[in-house]
C-alpha cells in the first residue's frame, strides 16, 4: 500500500500535526523514498545554483523580485480590480471565492451549465488545496490529470509530494507496475513506452474534455492575462481545446505588468529547475477571439481566498504571500530531503508548507505542529528567490503557539521553571549545583548516553556531556583571586621597571 493511501485510512496519521511523529519515522524507514527524494533534490539544487552562477547578479535579481511581490501583496486590492476589469474587458469571467467551498460552488455552476462530464486538468496545487477532484468524483464528474507526475500520483491514489515534481517519490519499477495494472498489460521500467502509453491515454482526454482546467504562476494585472509554465505542454492542451477553460488561482498570484512577470518567470524557472526559462510559457488573455485558430469559447478565473487575506497586514506573516511556488527552499531543506512531501500531511509541504498550511487553515494547534518540522538553519531563506524569511516565520509560528497555550501542560511548566531559574543569579546558582548531582546516577563513561522520560529523544542519536562540579563562573572567580593574590612575577615587572628607569633623566 503506498505512503498516502495508508495515511488516508489511519485515523492518527491523517491528522497533520498528531500524525507528524508516525509519518516521520514510516518515512525514516523507508530507504528507497529517501534516496529518491535526495537524488531528485540534488539534481534540482544544484541545477538552480548553476542557474544563478550564469545568470549573474543574483542578488539583484533576487531584491527586484522580493520588491515586486512586496508591492503587489501591499496593494493586493488595487490589483485584483485592475486584474479582474481587464479580465472582463477580454471576455472572461471573474469569481472571487472567499472559501475552498465557494471555489468548488463556483466550479459545479460552471461544469453544470456546460452538462460537463469530463474535466482534463493541468497541474494546479490550488485545486489540490480544495480537494476539486474528489468533489467532482462525488457528482459524477470525471477529473483526469494531465501532467505526467500528478497522472502517475492519480493513478496511485496518492497526493502530490512536491510542488514541481509530484511524483518525486517513484521510480520507473514503481511507474511501470501502476501503468501495468492500468493497462492489463505488462510495460518495462523505461521511460520511452511508459511516456507513450501516458501520452496516448491523455491525447483522448484532451479532445473530448468539456472542460479544461488549469491554475496560474501570474496574473498580470494590466492586461487580465493568465501566464502558465510548464515543461510538458499539457497546459497549452488543456487550455485551448476544451470548449471551456477554468483557471483556479491564489488571490496573491499577481505582477502589475509584463516587464515584471518577465523578473518573475527569470527567478521561477531558474529555482525550480534550474532551466533559463521553462519549455513552454502561455500567455493567456480572454477566450478565443474573432480569427483565432484555437482557444476556449469560454473563459473563468476563479480567484481563491481561502485564509490568505488573514496574513495581510500581520507584519510577521504577509510576507508568505509572496511565495512564487518555485520549491527551492524544499530541495535545500534538510528536514524535507529526509523524509519527503508526504509526511508533512498538508498539501503543501517544506519549509513553505509548513508556514502556510496553519496559517491558511488558521489552525495552529494540529498544522501549528508542522512548525517543529524544521532545523532553523535558514537555507530556506538563503535559496527563496524573493527572500522570504520562513525560518523566522517558523519561529514566529512556535511562539504563537505558545502564547495561544496549545503546547503541552508539562512543557509549560518545564520552560516557566526553566524561566524563574534563569531570572534570579541565586535560584540559577542552586539549580547548577543540583543538575551535578542529579545526572550523577545517570552518567556512564563521563556523559549522559540515554537521558529519562521527556528527555529521551534528544539522545536517541547524540549524548549530553557531563555537567562539572564548579561553573565556569566559579572557575574564573577563583582565577582571578589567584591571580590577585599572586606575588608580582619577574617577568612581569621587568618592563615596567625599565620603563620607569628609562624615563629618569
Ligand atoms: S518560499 Fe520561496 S523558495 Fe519556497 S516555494 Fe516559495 S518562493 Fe520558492
Amino acid at each position: 500500500m503506498s505512503g498516502t493511501a495508508q495515511h488516508e485510512r489511519d485515523p492518527v496519521l491523517s491528522k497533520i500535526g498528531s500524525g507528524l511523529k508516525k509519518r516521520t519515522e514510516l518515512a525514516l524507514e523507508d530507504d528507497f523514498l529517501r534516496k529518491a527524494v535526495a537524488f531528485t533534490t540534488d539534481k534540482l539544487k544544484t541545477g538552480r545554483l548553476k542557474a544563478m552562477d550564469d545568470f549573474g547578479d543574483w542578488e539583484t535579481w533576487r531584491e527586484r523580485g522580493r520588491a515586486i511581490r512586496e508591492h503587489v501583496v501591499s496593494h493586493l486590492d488595487y490589483y485584483l480590480t485592475q486584474f479582474s476589469d481587464n479580465v472582463a474587458k477580454a471576455g472572461g469571467h471573474v469569481h472571487f471565492c472567499r472559501s475552498g467551498e465557494d471555489a468548488v460552488r463556483a466550479f459545479l455552476d460552471i461544469a453544470n451549465k456546460a452538462e460537463a462530464k469530463l474535466v482534463a486538468k493541468g497541474k494546479s496545487m490550488v485545486s489540490e488545496e480544495i480537494h476539486l477532484n474528489e468533489r467532482l468524483e462525488q457528482i459524477g464528474i470525471e477529473a483526469v490529470e494531465t501532467d505526467l507526475g500528478e497522472y502517475i500520483l492519480q493513478l496511485a491514489k496518492e497526493t502530490p509530494s512536491h510542488l514541481i515534481i509530484p511524483a518525486i517519490h517513484k521510480n520507473k519499477r514503481q511507474i511501470a507496475d501502476l501503468f501495468s495494472d492500468h493497462a492489463g498489460e505488462p510495460f518495462p521500467a523505461e521511460t520511452r513506452p511508459l511516456a507513450d502509453y501516458a501520452r496516448r491515454k491523455l491525447r483522448s482526454i484532451f479532445l473530448e474534455a468539456d472542460i479544461g482546467l488549469t491554475g496560474c504562476n501570474f496574473g498580470i494585472a494590466e492586461s487580465g492575462t493568465i501566464t502558465l509554465v510548464s515543461n510538458e505542454g499539457n497546459g497549452r492542451m488543456v487550455s485551448t481545446i476544451p470548449k471551456i477553460h477554468v483557471v483556479v488561482m491564489g488571490m496573491e498570484r499577481l505582477v502589475p505588468t509584463f516587464a515584471d512577470v518577465e523578473v518573475m518567470l527569470n527567478l521561477l524557472a531558474r529555482s525550480a529547475t534550474g532551466q533559463k526559462l521553462t519549455t513552454y510559457t502561455s500567455f493567456i488573455t480572454g477566450p478565443r477571439r474573432e480569427g483565432d485558430l484555437d482557444g476556449p469559447e469560454e473563459l473563468h478565473v476563479l480567484v481563491l481566498d481561502n485564509g490568505r487575506s488573514s496574513q495581510l497586514g500581520d507584519p510577521q506573516f504577509q510576507e508568505v504571500l509572496h511565495c512564487i511556488r518555485c520549491a527551492a527552499c524544499l530541495n535545500v531543506c534538510p528536514v524535507y530531503r529526509h523524509v519527503g512531501g508526504h509526511t508533512y500531511g498538508s498539501v503543501y509541504s517544506g519549509p513553505i508548507g509548513a508556514v502556510l498550511t496553519p496559517l491558511l487553515q488558521q489552525d495552529y494547534q494540529e498544522a501549528g505542529q508542522l512548525a517543529y518540522a524544521s532545523s532553523l538553519c535558514g537555507a530556506c531563506y538563503e535559496a527563496c528567490p524573493v527572500k522570504i524569511p520562513l525560518h523566522d516565520m517558523l519561529v514566529q509560528l512556535r511562539h504563537r503557539k505558545v502564547k495561544l497555550k496549545m503546547t503541552p501542560a508539562a512543557e509549560r511548566l518545564a520552560f516557566k521553571t526553566y524561566a524563574t531559574a534563569f531570572g534570579s543569579v541565586t535560584l540559577y546558582r542552586m539549580a547548577n549545583k543540583a543538575a551535578y548531582w542529579m545526572q550523577r546516577p545517570l552518567l556512564k563513561g563521563g556523559a549522559i548516553r540515554r537521558a529519562p522520560g521527556p528527555l529521551a529523544g534528544w539522545t536517541q542519536s547524540r549524548f549530553l556531556p557531563m555537567k562539572p562540579k564548579r561553573s565556569f563562573r566559579e572557575r574564573w572567580a577563583e582565577l582571578q583571586r589567584e591571580l590577585a593574590d599572586a606575588p608580582p612575577s619577574a617577568n612581569a615587572t621587568a618592563p615596567a621597571d625599565a620603563a620607569r628607569k628609562e624615563e629618569r633623566p
